[in-house]
């Protein structure tokens, strides 16, 4: 490929191969680490490709890998923080007698959060 200055976005099937590659040798904690690897290798081949930590997860994600959300204290989502899939609830009585939210889970990518932990604060990804 012909060096252009700027940075340059890869197709999806590109970036999930290299994110496959990764996670078949490691797991990784963090999205951002994720991105990190993902970027180093797109350099150490001499491409000028440059992807988030979000699309990186989404990678993960496209290509079947284990995603473990951690959450902390916040608002409840409307869909999944983490794909954007509807969110399966489980509910519980409270006190006042009143069916309220207990747990919200991803069907799609394993987000699960519980008890007014609803926003993610790390992804970590499994190894294939
Ligand atoms: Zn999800």
């Amino acid at each position: 490929m012909p060096s252009k200055q700027g940075k340059k976005i890869p197709k999806d099937d590109v970036l999930e191969f290299v994110v496959r590659d990764i996670l078949r040798q490691r797991s990784v904690d963090t999205q951002k680490e994720l991105a990190e690897l993902a970027n180093r290798r797109f350099a150490a081949s001499g491409s000028s490709f440059r992807v988030s930590p979000a699309r990186a997860r989404l990678a993960a994600l496209g290509i079947g890998a284990k995603i473990v959300i951690r959450t902390r204290k916040g608002e409840a989502p409307k869909r999944c923080p983490g794909c954007g899939h509807r969110l399966a609830k489980t509910f519980m009585r409270n006190l006042k007698g009143r069916d309220a939210v207990y747990a919200m889970r991803c069907p799609r990518c394993g987000y699960e959060g519980r008890l007014g932990h609803w926003l993610p604060s790390r992804y970590g990804f499994g190894r294939l």
